[in-house]
């Protein structure tokens, strides 16, 4: 949960506004849900960009309740409302045009919808906060479920970037892509691997040429994400 005073210190920007037209109202009980799932809450689990190399394993999913810390939680829900959590770092427009590409991208291809919160400002009920802040180093980004329900899935994702490390486009992109994979369940798998820690999709870890592959989540990651499994 976001601290009260950290929720209203964003400006509007009518440009990073979700072009759908409509939005979903919010299933009430989605907040009582979310109010008895406080006591439930965990230590986050992190995962960072930069990690140091792990060994091979199986390509897991969903498993932030196993002994591997560097995968994504299974959400609540397809619909992912994401906003801006500017009270640790200023979202400049080169950060957010990535932000939005990311979601966009994840809209497009998978079966999750993207939904910006009015204003891009964070609530108890926003699924993906995104920050821009130097606090994640010396990584370049992580992730971490900050709240679960009580089913055990992902009520709120904290995605950081860092600014000082994620220095050109492709790579804010890629980075954007990586954190908001986890926020649908995906780990670092070694789908399409050559070696252990080879990744043909935005899921590799490390800084990453110009190659789009490298902004884009594999068919491999796209069915998980889409199965829930
Ligand atoms: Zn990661």
């Amino acid at each position: 949960m976001l601290a009260p005073d950290r929720r209203n210190r964003l400006s509007v920007d009518e440009e990073d506004r979700n072009p759908m037209s409509t939005q979903p109202s919010r299933p009430r009980q989605r907040l009582f849900a979310r109010l008895a799932s406080i006591a439930l809450t965990v230590a986050a689990t992190v995962a960072a960009v930069g990690a140091i190399a792990m060994p091979a394993r199986a390509d897991n999913f969903g498993g932030c309740y196993g002994p591997l810390t560097d995968q994504g939680c299974v959400p609540d829900n397809f619909n992912h409302w994401y906003c801006y959590d500017e009270s640790v770092g200023t979202i400049n427009q080169t950060f957010r045009t990535q932000i939005v590409a990311a979601m966009v991208y994840l809209h497009d291809n998978t079966s999750y919808d993207q939904f910006f919160e009015p204003n891009g400002v964070c609530n108890a009920a926003s699924d993906v906060v995104w920050q821009v802040t130097t606090a994640v180093a010396p990584n370049r980004g992580d992730y971490a479920c900050l709240t679960f329900n009580s089913a055990g899935r992902c009520e709120q994702a904290r995605l950081r970037l860092n600014p000082n490390l994620l220095t050109d486009t492709h790579n804010r992109r890629k980075t954007a892509c990586h954190e908001l994979g986890h926020s649908v369940g995906l780990a670092h798998g070694q789908f399409g691997a050559s070696t252990p820690e080879f990744y043909d999709d935005c899921m590799r870890t490390g800084p990453v040429n110009t190659e789009t592959r490298f902004q884009q989540l594999n068919l491999h990651h796209r069915t998980h994400a889409n199965n829930r499994a």
